[in-house]
């Protein structure tokens, strides 16, 4: 028998995996839906990305043997301009986890306004197991693959787990070359040398620290003295902590991939991050001790910063986390059930969408400098960075406290209203 499904149906490939990450933003989205008034009549577009592109990524091993990997980029929105979103390379990335992404990259790029829509990318491959020169490969096929749809004026990649300067510069390398032209723009987090950005690096951190101050401010809670846990040691939870420590907090627990660590007087950070460089990861540093992982959940602190990956923080540990204040470094690390648990315990939530702003709000920078191919200080940088991550979220702490609601809706307020006002002046075509 054969069916014929409504014009209204989702198509299959976005109603599966409810629990997952998709699953958790289509119910960020049902949360918002009544606040966004006569624009909730657009609300669909948000439920279905523009594009989703998945492409085969075959590689030649050093062994002779040929690999195939999964590659994907997804393009959510671009009713407020061209998508932007990083690139992950994880053995784990699904198709379902780079919509989500995807989607969070429209809402936090409307959240601090930039003029992007959301897009991500990832390949299905664990970059560990892989030499610098098959790394190489895979990069440059994929970046070849997507090239149909990428280019600065429509889909800018940028680092994420597992991505760092040199992947962006082989990505904009072999862009370049299969264009004809040297198209720095392509993508953001480069090599100074090649039309980087001051300030890129350590920006996610950087806004992470400035709105953790600015709502640690609002709930009266000193940064001096804070003890502040973070799941996560790699770019964004390694620079989140040194700005927290510089601040006179004690960074007083560190769990990555491979274990915990626990030091009650606060860790030496730069010793960490030698250690982590000559080891690999936190575990196994000399002046702390380690703890069993689900431990980690349960350390006495003030702040929590989780800063790996999604899914993190859920029913199941929710209620066992002792922070006052938990801030996103990584992309969706809490479940809506564990939201909602963290929101009746009183923990203030400073959610991922405006939370790690702070990289694609440089990245926003690097690309208007690569454009204009006129370069600013670190200084300049920093003070538009911090402006632009104040002013957003002073934005949304006034939303929140108007309709009583988490930062999360709140962000989610803002940030949809202007996707879907972009959408409605544009209109549908044709
Ligand atoms: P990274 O690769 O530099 O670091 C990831 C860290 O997470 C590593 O320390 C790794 O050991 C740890 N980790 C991995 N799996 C783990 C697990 N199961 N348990 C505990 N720790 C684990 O990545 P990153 O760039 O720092 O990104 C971290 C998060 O921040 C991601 O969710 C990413 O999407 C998000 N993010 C990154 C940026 C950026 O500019 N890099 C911007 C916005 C959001």
């Amino acid at each position: 028998m054969t069916t014929t499904a409504s014009p209204h149906a989702l198509p299959s490939y976005l109603q599966a995996d409810h629990l997952g990450p998709w699953g958790t933003y289509l119910q960020q989205v049902d949360r918002v839906t009544p606040y966004l008034g006569p624009l909730a009549r657009w609300v669909e577009t948000l439920k279905r990305p523009k594009r989703c592109l998945i492409v085969d990524v075959p590689i030649l091993l050093d062994n002779g043997t040929i690999a195939h990997f999964e590659g994907y980029r997804v393009q959510h929105n671009t009713s407020r301009g061209p998508g932007k979103g990083g690139v992950r390379f994880h053995q784990d990335v699904t198709l379902s986890e780079v919509m989500a992404l995807s989607a969070w990259m429209s809402v936090k790029n409307a959240a601090v306004n930039v003029p992007y829509g959301g897009a991500k990318g990832g390949v299905r491959v664990n970059p560990k197991t892989l030499s610098l020169g098959e790394l190489e490969r895979v990069t440059r096929r994929y970046t070849s693959e997507i090239g149909i749809i990428i280019g600065p004026s429509k889909d800018i990649p940028a680092p994420d787990v597992n991505t760092n300067e040199q992947i962006m510069a082989w990505m904009m390398d072999t862009y370049s070359m299969n264009v004809g032209e040297t198209a720095t723009g392509v993508v953001t987090g480069k090599p100074l040398a090649l039309g980087g950005s001051l300030g890129r690096r350590d920006a996610t951190g950087r806004g992470v620290y400035t709105v953790g101050v600015e709502a640690a401010h609002q709930i009266g809670l000193k940064i001096a003295g804070a003890r502040v846990a973070v799941q996560g040691f790699g770019n964004v939870g390694s620079v989140s902590a040194r700005l927290f420590a510089e601040a006179g907090a004690r960074i007083v627990a560190v769990q990555d991939h491979a274990g915990t660590i626990y030091r009650e007087a606060g860790l030496d950070l730069a010793a960490l991050a030698e250690h982590v460089r000559l080891t690999g990861s936190v575990t196994g540093f000399a002046s702390a001790e380690p703890l069993a992982s689900a431990a980690f959940w349960q350390v006495p602190c003030d702040i929590l910063i989780p800063a790996a990956l999604e899914g993190q923080i859920t029913a199941a540990n929710a209620g066992l986390i002792t922070a006052r204040m938990v801030i996103e470094g990584a992309n969706g690390p809490t479940t809506p059930e564990a939201d909602d648990i963290l929101q009746e315990r009183g923990v203030l939530v400073v959610p991922d969408v405006i939370a790690n702003a702070g990289g694609v709000t440089v990245s926003y920078f690097e690309w208007v400098q690569d454009f204009s191919s006129f370069f600013w200080s670190e200084d300049e940088i920093n003070a538009r960075l911090v402006r632009i991550m104040k002013e957003a979220f002073a934005v949304i702490w006034q939303v929140a406290q108007d309709n009583r609601v988490s930062l999360r809706t709140a962000t989610f307020i803002v940030a949809c209203k202007r996707i879907l006002h972009a959408r409605e002046m544009r209109g549908l075509y044709p």
